[in-house]
């Protein structure tokens, strides 16, 4: 026999927040939808292990959705789609809405960028006759995973005679891969002694790339003569043209379904890429929104946002006010009037360390996309600390529309802290939020999020530029 329900049972229900899991409250078909939106975006993984990869590729992919190169001095309409590459390191696309430009845009903004190890200007050296790659790491990274890993080479070389070369080694699967080596435990004995952050230390992240000298009798450092004369040979530079390069190694290798279950992705670069793929993938599906869409992927966030590329820079700004200049109207107007929300990831409290989160006001994975009002560290310094007028119009947004979104906030108190590109979008004037996928291992070379978090945050982006 069926047990009625309690008065206190019922109230509670009623009154209390519900915590759920994706996977309890989506049928079979959502969930099966939910998997099946997760294939293109490993793909886009794969095809984007850097700002530029990625910038690249979403242009090869909004070019088939009939976006165009930004014309400034064009007077756009509804339902016109255009992008604007910024230095093909970071990239904003639009579509143009019904409304005036007057009444604001819908901004999504995440990052491609994600931390790994740059080469130094000089990077090459020949040691006990072996060929290596000094390394500078980018963005926050904890050194010693980085050592006895498969790493890729990817970049451009800016050549002397002004030719730029693409380079990507260590993807393919006939293709060589590269290593930093770590020390064996038998003689590891000092090294383990060490803090745990400079297991490896940074000048110790020495890229192995080969080991064969060239045959010759009387040249000195042959094994460095001998990779510079295959690099001469596949792209034609010399040593000094590393000086005009970007090249980054990355973990090698694709992304991978995670689990006996499948519901996970593992792969490099989830921080913000995943951000990045599903407000893609919510912009292109909309094709008549009411207020004009705005989408931008960011680079340099992992670094602070400084660089012209980065979110620190006007180019974002620059924009609204070319695309509202035809219409003669301001573009601090149009930025006033705009609602944006900040895709990035946040953390998802991990079974194993569980005591650096305070369970009540952290992000669990299957719980859905997650919503965090303020990021920053210490007394929240440095962060954007969204509103609650804004943040009830996202809530009801998101309900609306049957999302699953869950909030969550960067640790405990007095814990760490991060920040997001949403402070200085709020140094426009906008409206803003951090809203993005919850993320075990961030900034690690493997990086795990969970397909229905993937596919709520698409929802999500998608309801919020609909509204
Ligand atoms: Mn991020
Ligand atoms: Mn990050």
């Amino acid at each position: 026999m069926k047990q009625e329900k309690t008065q206190g049972e019922l109230l509670k229900e009623k009154l209390f927040l519900k915590r759920e899991n994706a996977g309890m409250l989506l049928s079979q078909e959502e969930l099966d939808r939910a998997d099946a939106f997760c294939e293109p975006y490993k793909e886009f993984l794969n095809q984007s292990k850097t700002e530029r990869e990625a910038t690249a590729y979403t242009i090869s992919l909004l070019e088939q959705q009939g976006f165009v190169p930004f014309d400034p001095t064009h007077k756009y309409t509804a339902g016109d789609r255009v992008y604007y590459n910024n230095r093909g390191k970071a990239l904003i696309f639009a579509t143009m809405g019904k409304k005036p430009l007057s009444q604001g845009v819908k901004l999504l903004i995440s990052h491609i960028d994600s931390p790994r190890l740059d080469l130094k200007p000089n990077p090459l050296y020949e040691e006990l006759e072996l060929g290596l790659f000094k390394t500078h790491y980018y963005g926050g990274i904890k050194k010693y995973q980085w050592g006895a890993l498969p790493l890729a080479l990817h970049g451009v070389i800016c050549r002397k005679d002004g030719k730029k070369i693409q380079v990507s080694i260590g993807e393919d699967e006939g293709d060589p891969v590269f290593c930093v080596t770590d020390l064996l435990p038998h003689l590891g004995a000092e090294q383990m002694k060490r803090p745990l952050r400079e297991g490896l230390k940074g000048e110790e992240l020495n890229v192995l790339i080969g080991s064969r000298p060239f045959k010759d009798d009387k040249a000195s450092e042959k094994v460095k003569l001998n990779l510079l004369r295959i690099l001469n040979e596949k792209y034609g530079v010399v040593e000094a043209d590393f000086l005009s390069a970007e090249l980054t190694m990355v973990p090698a290798g694709p992304a991978r379904d995670l689990g006996l279950d499948r519901s996970m992705i593992g792969s490099y670069g989830h921080d913000d890429r995943v951000c990045a793929y599903t407000s893609y993938a919510a912009t292109v599906e909309v094709t008549a929104p009411e207020m004009t869409v705005v989408t931008v992927f960011a680079d340099k966030e992992e670094t602070g946002s400084n660089g012209n590329t980065g979110l620190n820079s006007d180019f974002v700004r620059y924009f609204i006010e070319d695309l509202a200049a035809p219409y003669g109207i301001p573009g601090r107007q149009v930025l006033s009037n705009s609602k944006c929300l900040s895709a990035d990831v946040n953390c998802a409290v991990d079974p194993t360390f569980q005591d650096v989160n305070e369970k009540r006001n952290v992000a669990y994975l299957n719980q859905g996309v997650v919503i965090t009002k303020y990021t920053g560290s210490g007394g929240k310094s440095g962060t954007n600390d969204a509103s609650a007028e804004y943040l009830w119009e996202v809530r009801s947004i998101l309900d609306q529309a049957g999302v699953i979104w869950q909030t969550g906030e960067l640790g405990k108190v007095d814990f760490g802290g991060g920040g997001t590109v949403a402070k200085f979008v709020s140094y426009m004037n906008v409206d803003t939020v951090d809203l993005g996928v919850p993320v075990l291992s961030m900034h690690a070379p493997f990086e795990v999020v969970s397909k229905t978090d993937v596919y709520m945050t698409y929802r999500a982006f998608k309801a919020f530029i609909e509204a």
